[in-house]
């Protein structure tokens, strides 16, 4: 059969992610003590830690839903710091821009733009994502015809939602996809159990998990990418 569509996980397949949400965090904060500096006096940002746990354990309707974890962290700490709710509100939604600003500034993987672009003039694509990355502030609107992730399906990758959602978008059946990206489980185990192909980005060299069903190919530099892809569109 001949494959249609690839559907791509974005954070830590096409950018590292702990560093852009590291950084993300880091703009976040400068932003509350230039813009609260009266509740940066009373809140310690250490106790941001303490409000996450809070939020998780309290909270497991959004659990798949980082944007409004973050909000709702942020709401809780701003109150904590002596707003009122209506405050509050008001001040999380203003970190959290900032937060959103720096999370969709990202740097791509050498060669993941290229082989992107390349792959489309063939293909559909699809982004699947458990984060909160916006293809189009990070520029790759006009790459990926559709997107979907947790907060618009409402379940995380390995849920099945993800793929199913992609798959009935396309009209086309799981063994005309390829799913490619760096989560054994979230993304190759989740993808070929609903009888997707599946390629692995395997940046570091790492051996695949014991007890997991294979990749049906593996690459570690975007380079190698568009190969695969016709390799696997023939065989099928
Ligand atoms: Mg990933």
């Amino acid at each position: 059969m001949t494959i249609k569509l690839l559907t791509f996980d974005l954070d830590d397949t096409l950018w590292d992610v702990e560093s852009i949400v590291h950084r993300a965090d880091a703009m976040m904060r400068d932003w509350i003590r230039a813009q609260h500096p009266g509740f940066v006096e009373k809140f310690d940002f250490r106790d941001f830690s303490g409000l996450r746990e809070a939020v998780l354990r309290e909270r497991p309707d959004i659990a798949h839903d980082f944007t409004q974890q973050r909000l709702e962290v942020l709401r809780r700490a701003f109150v904590q710091g002596g707003y009122t709710p209506a405050q509050a509100e008001l001040a999380a939604q203003g970190a959290f821009a900032e937060f959103f600003r720096g999370r969709n500034t990202v740097e791509f993987f050498p060669g993941a733009v290229p082989a992107l672009l390349e792959l489309r003039r063939d293909f559909d694509l699809h982004a699947l994502s458990n984060g909160t990355a916006d293809i189009h502030r990070i520029g790759l609107g006009h790459v990926f015809s559709r997107h979907f992730s947790a907060i618009s399906v409402g379940a995380a990758k390995p849920d099945p939602r993800m793929y199913l959602a992609a798959l009935a978008a396309a009209g086309i059946a799981p063994a005309e996809a390829i799913h490619i990206g760096d989560h054994p489980q979230q993304d190759m185990a989740a993808a070929a159990a609903v009888g997707m192909n599946t390629i692995w980005l395997n940046r570091h060299g790492r051996s695949w998990p014991e007890g997991l069903l294979s990749p049906d190919a593996e690459f570690a530099d975007f380079s190698e990418l568009p190969a695969l892809v016709w390799r696997l569109s023939s065989r099928s």
